[in-house]
Order: structure tokens, then sequence, then C-alpha cells
């Protein structure tokens, strides 16, 4: 499979596999178990290039397309799902916003420091009433002067080492009209707060949690694209962002798979190999089946979107069904460990608690299925029916 990967594809998947065996692999567990990505972990990414792959050269990355970082992503996600999963955040959804909306000043101001990993970005939209119910939203920007100001407060922004922040919010602009937009708040800023966060399933390698903003002032330099619209019109980036995001998910059943088929054939059942027991011979056929027909999907539509050619609501049919059939895999395979499974000294139970976590986060599967449903049946690729409004993503 894959057969059509060009050189360059090939040897970037081949230095992943090393980097995911070499550096990853060893602390999957303790990043599963501390809840947190060693620094010497994320030093090593940066210097590895990970975080400015996706990000173009002439903003200090390396250009790359969705296919080579579906590629590594995946690779990385078969030794720590976890750890990749807050990869995707800051390698292609944060700074394709920035290279969407951005002016050439914004550009580079914050691509070059995010590629290199000195300054990574995280992305905040979720607030209590909804992630994706954006007419909830209460977070607000409004005219200050001759900037502005920013008020409310996010929820589940992943954040690992992050310390510049996209925030999705209602706009109000100096003329009274009302969106939604993409506006940059740093660490740094008066009235900023990562709130306390809480332990999570999985998806360990990364915090997870709420901020708030208070009153925060915002130059007109921290607004990304038009502030009426920002925060809907960077579509390629949540595009690409989500098929990242199933390659972590296929890793993820990759990975459960490949240690449960070395574990199964060394074990011993009542004197015979445990592979002997038919049912379980069958779950790891099926396994395999379903993991090439997810491959194929991904990088079919991978290549698709790379030559702007990826049919409306594909990046939601990867996204939603490569995320629910990792789940299953990986429960299933799980089932295979017995007790031995259910413990962490073996280190395969995180697989399914990852795989559960990306369901949900960046838009559960049912979302996706939604606008699935909305382009099968209205022909637009949204969440919102046409005949809705203000409910979009
Ligand atoms: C590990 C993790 C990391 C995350 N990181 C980030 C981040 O960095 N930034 C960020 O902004 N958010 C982040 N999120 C939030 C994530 O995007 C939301 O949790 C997800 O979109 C679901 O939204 P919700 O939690 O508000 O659930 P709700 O909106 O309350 O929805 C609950 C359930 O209702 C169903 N549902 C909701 N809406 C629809 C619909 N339109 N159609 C059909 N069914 C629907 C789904 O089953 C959904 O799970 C993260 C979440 C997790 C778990």
């Amino acid at each position: 499979m894959l057969d059509w990967l060009n050189e360059d594809q090939r040897a970037l998947r081949d230095m992943a596999i090393s980097f995911a065996q070499k550096e990853v692999e060893p602390l999957a567990n303790q990043i599963d178990i501390e809840e947190r990505t060693p620094d010497s972990l994320i030093a090593k990414a940066a210097e590895f290039g990970l975080f400015g792959l996706y990000t173009p050269p002439e903003y200090g990355g390396s250009g790359a397309d969705i296919v080579s970082v579906c590629l590594v992503v995946e690779e990385i996600a078969k030794a720590s799902p976890a750890f990749a999963g807050a990869l995707t955040v800051q390698m292609v959804l944060c700074p394709k916003t920035v290279e969407i909306l951005g002016t050439e000043e914004q550009k580079q101001r914050l691509l070059p420091l995010s590629a290199s990993g000195e300054r990574l970005m995280a992305y905040s939209q979720s607030e209590p009433a909804g992630a994706a119910n954006v007419a909830s939203h209460l977070t607000k920007l409004e005219p200050d002067g001759d900037g502005w100001r920013i008020d409310g407060s996010k929820l589940f922004c992943t954040q690992s080492v992050a310390k510049s922040y996209l925030v999705m919010c209602k706009t109000r602009n100096h003329e009274g009209q009302v969106g939604y937009g993409c506006i940059l708040v740093e660490q740094e800023a008066e009235g900023f707060e990562v709130l306390p966060y809480e332990h999570k399933l999985g998806w360990r390698g990364t915090n997870t949690g709420p901020i708030s903003l208070n009153n925060v002032r915002i130059e007109n330099d921290g607004i990304l694209g038009d502030v009426l619209t920002g925060g809907f019109s960077h579509r390629a980036a949540n595009h690409a962002n989500v098929l990242a995001h199933a390659a972590t998910s296929l890793g993820c059943a990759q990975g459960m798979f490949d240690k449960t088929l070395e574990y199964v054939k060394e074990r011993q059942l009542y004197g015979k190999g445990m592979y002997e027991l038919q049912p379980l011979s069958y779950w790891l056929a099926e396994a395999h089946a379903k993991l090439a027909a997810c491959r194929a999907l991904l990088y079919s539509n991978a290549r698709a979107f790379d030559n702007d050619a990826m049919e409306p609501a594909m990046g939601s049919v990867c996204k939603a069904y490569i995320g629910d059939t990792a789940f299953e895999i990986c429960s299933k395979l799980l089932q295979m460990w017995g007790g031995s499974g259910i413990m962490d000294s073996t280190g395969v139970n995180r697989y399914m608690r990852d795989a559960k976590a990306k369901c949900i986060a960046e838009g559960a599967s049912e979302m996706h299925y939604t606008i699935i449903a909305n382009q099968l049946l209205h022909g637009v690729p949204s969440l919102a029916r046409p005949a809705d409004s203000g409910a979009e993503k």
C-alpha cells in the first residue's frame, strides 16, 4: 500500500520511524502516567523539525505536504498517541491558521518562533455552552479606543507548553457590526490566566484545560484576519488538522495492533499458542483488514487535499470513521491481553484511552457525521443546515 509515495515522503517516514522508536517509545508510558511530555522530548521534537513540518520554508518551516504530515504523525502515534495528539495542534492547526489569516508582519513574527518550538501556539474555541455552539459563546472582543479588549473564558484548550493562544470569539467592530473572529492572545498579557486543569482519561501528553481572559487589551496586530470573520475563514487549517488527527487515530490503533500481535505470538494458553484460539485470530485478522481500509481512506484523501481536490466533507469522513474504528480496534484488542491489559505495567490500555479521547477532540464524531449528513442532504459540508444560523463551527 502507498506505493505512490515519492522519495521525499518515504525518506521522511523512515526518519519518523526512527525518531518514534528511539525518542518517543521509551518515554510513552511515562508520558501517560505523569500526564506530561518531558521537556527533553519537546526539545528533541523541535530539533527534529516537527513543529515546523507544515510551515512554509519562508517562515522557518520545511513546507511538507499533508501526506508527509500524516506519515510522520502516524509513526509517532504508534509509540505515543498522547504525544502525537498535541503535536497536530502545534504542527498543523495553529500555524496553518496564522498562514491563512495573518498579514505578512504577523506571519514573520509568529511562524518562525512556532516552527522552531520556541513559542508554540494553542487553539482555543470550546466554551461550556458547547465547543461548536458558537452562537452561545460568551467570550467577546470589543473596541477599546484605538485597540480592543477581550473578555471571557475558554474550556478544553490543548496547550502543552504553548505561549501564544489563537482565541476564537464573538467580536464587535468600531462600527458596531458583530461577528466571530480569531484573536491572538499572548500568555504574558495582563488579565490572561491558565486555570488549573483536570486529570484526563486519555491524550495525557498535554494539559487540556480552561483559560481565563479578564479584559485583556489587544492591539490591532493581535487581530488575525477580518475581525468579524477570522473565526470562520480558515477552513483549510481545520481540514488539514482533521486529516492529521485521523492519522493519530490510525497510528494509535496500529500501535496497539503491533504490540498485540507480538504478545499473541508469545502467549501460551492451555499448552498451545494463544493464536490457536480461533476467535482471537479472527479478531486480529479483522483489525488488520480495518486498518488497511482506514489507511487507504486517509492517504487517498490526504493526497487529494494536497492537490486541492479533496471532496467536500471527506475530512470529516476520515476524522469520524477512522477515529471510531480505531477505538473499536483498541478496545477489542485490549480484550486479548486479559487482566494483563488492564494493568498499567503492560503499557497497552493507554491506546484504548487515547483512542476514545480522539473520538471527541477536534469535534466529536457525531459532529463530523452531522457535517457529512448536511453535505449529503443539503449539499453543504457544514454543522449548520442552510436554514439554521450561527451554529456553524
Ligand atoms: C483531549 C481533548 C482536547 C481538546 N482540545 C481542544 C483545543 O485545543 N481547543 C478547543 O477549542 N477545544 C478542544 N477540545 C474540545 C473538543 O473540541 C470538544 O470537547 C468536542 O468538540 C465536543 O464538544 P463539547 O465537549 O462541548 O461537547 P458538547 O457540545 O456538549 O456535545 C456533547 C455530545 O453531543 C453530541 N453533539 C454535539 N454537537 C453535535 C452536533 N452538531 N451534531 C451531532 N451530535 C452532536 C456529540 O456526541 C458530543 O460528544 C478538546 C477536547 C478533548 C477531549
